[in-house]
């Protein structure tokens, strides 16, 4: 007898194969846990925050059996992975790691203040155990990545375009500021210190000695920011997305 899958709210836009309002007959026709039967399916670990196995609650390591029916259901914002929960351990505190397809996002939760490592071009297995080391939320497009039991925390992205990531994530999380733009470099992600004109000066252009004062230098990649064009330009787009700065 197979068991029955339902996948809850979101989860079921996850699905790989056809189904009928996220329920899906599945076959226990092998030893699976419950991660494997889900993934399976073409939902991330990362991607539950709750499993139901007839009514009464599992975890991932769960093993499936025959004419069971397991309920999966998605996170309900606010998500705060800091506090306890039945399915992974909690992070310190939030913090992010940004894989190489979600660049731009990155960026932008910089720009917020928000803590946010960047992957780069590290192979997949690295990433991973970073994301677990460092004690970070790893957000990706790729779904393969986010099935590694090393990553416990996670989200995959569901929107393409960067801004449209940034709510997603300012939703999930219930981020709503006041946030502290510019506070951290947006090359590597240190939190900038503030640094005296005098030091910087042979640095400046003339336009940019002559009309500002306040300066901040990173203190991992020595790039200096000062509240120019860019600045504003940056400022603008926050507040067209209803975003202000602290
Ligand atoms: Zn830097």
């Amino acid at each position: 007898m197979p068991a029955l899958i339902r996948l809850h709210h979101d989860l079921a836009a996850l699905l790989r194969r056809p189904h009928e309002h996220g329920s899906v007959v599945y076959p226990v026709d092998r030893e699976a846990s419950l991660k494997d039967a889900v993934e399976a399916l073409g939902v991330p670990h990362t991607e539950v925050d709750k499993l139901l196995v007839n009514g009464r609650e599992a975890d991932f390591a769960t093993r499936l059996a025959e004419g069971q029916t397991i309920d999966v259901h998605p996170p309900s914002p606010p998500l705060d992975p800091t506090q306890p929960h039945p399915l992974r351990p909690p992070l310190m505190r939030l913090a992010f790691l940004a894989d190489a397809n979600v660049g731009k996002l990155a960026s932008l939760l910089r720009l917020l203040g928000l803590n946010t490592a960047y992957a780069g071009e590290a192979a997949d297995r690295e990433v991973a155990a970073r994301a677990a080391r460092e004690g970070r939320v790893l957000l990706t497009r790729d779904r393969r990545l986010l099935r590694r039991s090393a990553v416990l925390h996670g989200r995959l992205l569901r929107a393409n375009e960067p801004r449209a990531q940034l709510a997603e994530i300012l939703t999930l999380y219930g981020l709503s500021g006041p946030f502290r733009t510019f506070s951290r470099c947006l090359r590597c992600n240190a939190p900038l210190v503030p640094v005296a004109k005098d030091e910087i000066l042979p640095r400046l252009l003339p336009k940019t000695r002559r009309y500002f004062d306040t300066f901040h230098r990173c203190p991992s990649c020595d790039r200096v920011y000062w509240p120019g064009s860019h600045h504003d330009g940056m400022l603008r787009m926050l507040a067209d997305m209803g975003l202000g700065g602290a």
